[in-house]
């Protein structure tokens, strides 16, 4: 199965997250050595354990959401913190990128589903967040794109319409705030029950845990 999707997404120039929650590191090291190396986990004490088991060369990518106390432990060595969805936790982690001496690439995660559960900013959010005085004076964040969870729904339309949507927050803002900006290039949406569509709808990154390793308890 993950020679076909990574052959499938290599065609498509898109990237793949391997979401590895829940799965054992000799599970991760499967995968490692056929060749996949970024991972992507939801939760910080998750995160920490695997990446000192498993191999230093690997991207790990945080995809659930991040409360600011626990910023501190992933910081000096997460690749990309997916779930960005305030001010005060970009400020957090640029803090703490600082004191490591890193720069951390980050995703602005947008609430685009119908469900009321689901993390994220608006659009007018994230518009004040950006042109914030705050903001424009990070040095240790980078904003590499954006990222969003479709309604877990079997409606295709739906699901298309939530994509296009995201794809549609992510042309604005890079006309709006990133013009100049080629890091800003990034789309992470698509999981395995939607990926299909999310290629559709123009998805640079998707984040796909079930189709790789088999259902989670
Ligand atoms: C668990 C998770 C995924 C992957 O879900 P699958 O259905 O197992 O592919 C993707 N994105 C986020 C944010 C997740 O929490």
């Amino acid at each position: 199965m993950f020679e076909k999707i990574q052959e499938e997404l290599r065609r498509a120039g898109v990237h793949l997250v391997a979401v590895s929650k829940t799965k054992s590191p000799d599970q991760i090291m499967e995968l490692y050595r056929k060749g996949q190396r970024v991972f992507g986990e939801n939760k910080v004490q998750e995160l920490v354990s695997k990446q000192e088991a498993l191999p230093p060369d690997i991207e790990w990518h945080l995809i659930g959401h991040l409360q600011t106390n626990k910023v501190k432990y992933i910081a000096p060595f997460v690749a990309m913190i997916q779930s960005v969805d305030s001010l005060k936790l970009l400020l957090e982690i640029d803090k703490q990128a600082k004191k490591c001496g890193r720069v951390i690439p980050c995703l602005l995660q947008f609430h685009i589903a119908e469900e009321e559960t689901k993390f994220g900013l608006s659009f007018q959010e994230a518009e004040t967040l950006l042109s914030s005085e705050s903001f424009q004076g990070l040095k240790n964040i980078r904003i590499a794109g954006v990222m969003g969870m479709a309604t877990f729904t079997e409606d295709e339309r739906q699901i298309g319409k939530e994509f296009r949507r995201l794809r549609e927050i992510f042309l604005r803002l890079k006309a709006l705030y990133f013009a100049e900006n080629p890091v800003f290039s990034e789309i992470s949406m698509g999981m395995s029950s939607d990926y299909a569509i999310a290629l559709k709808e123009g998805t640079t990154m998707v984040r796909i845990g079930t189709l790789l390793f088999g259902p989670r308890q």
